[in-house]
């Protein structure tokens, strides 16, 4: 089923043209009222999509120096809604909605959720986090416009969740990958079974996760999961989500044009070749952001999809270009270790990287919890039990193959890997 079939199924020429004159529509909107955009944009107008590669970047850091309303294009009374990204590097980012805004918010989760099979009258349990954060109140709002039941648990409180989902038994769950699994772990360490809980589906996202991780849920759950992303500085969750074909996720591109640029150099690379997503709002009037470099590594495809879209796609995010660790001269994203990980039954998806740049050359340690029944079979965790050294072993080989590193692997007692009600944490750094 396709929400907007007109809007989501556009022939690839009226789309270009309608993405061009809602672009020169922005940029005007941009530079006639924000003076930031006006000393950079001036009087530029593109008239031709490929112009939008001449227009400067932004970068989460012009957030930042602009706290709290300095990028905004409408004055705050217009404002119908704030969020804020936490903010790890000092002041959070503040973002606004005008009521329209919303409205495309809404217009764009429900596109992504029924792609993903949600569908009205179904029940949905949001476990993302509610607040500033963008994710609870994000999925919340698409589902009443799809016309689902919500039930706005918010994350945390593993025992809630628990209670709400056996009791409510939801079609839908969404919230982090990694919290979802936590979920089910909690669950089946208590003697309960994920999959009688009849979950159909999850709508995951917020934090880069692999194909491997998504296995260890579907299996855990017995549902399908698709990934949904965004980010709060374009609108939320719902920039671009999988639909059923799960070939890449399918960018809302007539509300937000993607590129892909050249993470060092900023040039433009054609569909196909990986780089950084850049992104520029095409519709959004409380705070128009153009060209802005999203930091996540993916691919861009405009080639047809089997379920009839016609919007441009991104792989699945392999990373973000901050995260990635050079170790050694190599470049590693925290994705490439966890698909090396989870492709050993032995080992479960709670892992840390700790880097220690205290030595000349970067060593890089993984930490990761063995199953449970893995540790069963040696009568408790033990570090040198022959059965732990040989998965130990095992997993080493296997990241080397996959990053051409030699790593050092620690198993770690279970429950050592703090487990996140929000976003991973999956890399330390010790310098
Ligand atoms: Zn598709």
């Amino acid at each position: 089923m396709i929400w907007n079939r007109e809007a989501e199924t556009l022939r690839p020429g009226p789309r270009a043209a309608l993405q061009l004159e809602r672009l020169r529509q922005s940029v005007a909107w941009a530079a006639e009222r924000v003076p930031f955009h006006q000393a950079r944009l001036g009087r530029v107008r593109p008239d031709r999509l490929a112009q939008l590669a001449e227009l400067p970047f932004m970068r989460k850091s012009d957030l930042r120096e602009h706290y709290p309303f300095g990028l905004f294009a409408v004055p705050t009374p217009e404002l119908a809604r704030l969020h804020a990204s936490s903010g790890t590097k000092g002041k959070p980012t503040v973002v606004g909605y005008t009521a329209s805004d919303l409205d495309v918010w809404r217009e764009v989760m429900a596109r992504v959720m029924v792609a993903a099979g949600a569908r009205a009258g179904d029940m949905l349990h949001v476990a993302y986090g509610y607040g500033l954060f963008t994710g609870g109140l994000g999925f919340h709002d698409g589902a009443e416009r799809i016309g689902m039941t919500v039930v706005p648990v918010s994350s945390g409180n593993t025992a809630r969740q628990h209670l709400l989902l056996q009791d409510l038994r939801p079609a839908g769950l969404c919230g982090t990958p990694s919290f979802v699994l936590h979920i089910a772990e909690r669950l089946a360490e208590q003697g309960g079974d994920p999959r009688n809980l009849g979950v159909r589906y999850g709508l995951l996202g917020a934090e880069p996760w692999t194909d491997a991780l998504r296995a260890a849920i579907e299996r855990a759950f017995g549902c399908r999961a698709y990934d949904v992303y965004g980010l709060s500085e374009i609108i939320g969750p719902g920039v671009a989500g999988e639909c059923e074909a799960r070939a890449g996720l399918h960018v809302c591109d007539d509300h937000f044009l993607p590129e892909i640029v050249d993470p060092a150099t900023g040039a433009v690379r054609p569909p196909g070749v990986e780089g950084e997503l850049v992104l520029t709002t095409l519709t959004k009037r409380a705070v128009p952001m153009i060209r802005y470099r999203t930091g996540d590594i993916t691919t861009l495809t405009t080639e047809p999809c089997a379920c009839g879209r016609t919007s441009a796609r991104i792989a699945r995010i392999k990373g973000r270009a901050d995260d990635m660790l050079i170790v050694k001269g190599v470049n590693l994203y925290p994705s490439e270790v966890e698909a090396a990980l989870l492709a050993i039954d032995d080992l479960q998806p709670h892992y840390l990287l700790v880097v220690d740049r205290r030595t000349t050359l970067a060593r890089l340690e993984v930490q990761v919890e063995p199953a449970p029944a893995l540790i069963e079979r040696c009568g408790g965790f033990q570090d040198d039990h022959p059965l732990l050294a040989s998965v130990r072993r095992r997993g080493a080989d296997r990241l080397r193959e996959i990053t051409g590193l030699g790593i050092e692997l620690t198993l770690v007692a279970p429950h050592t890997i703090p487990r996140s009600e929000g976003k991973a944490v999956r890399v330390i750094e010790r310098s």
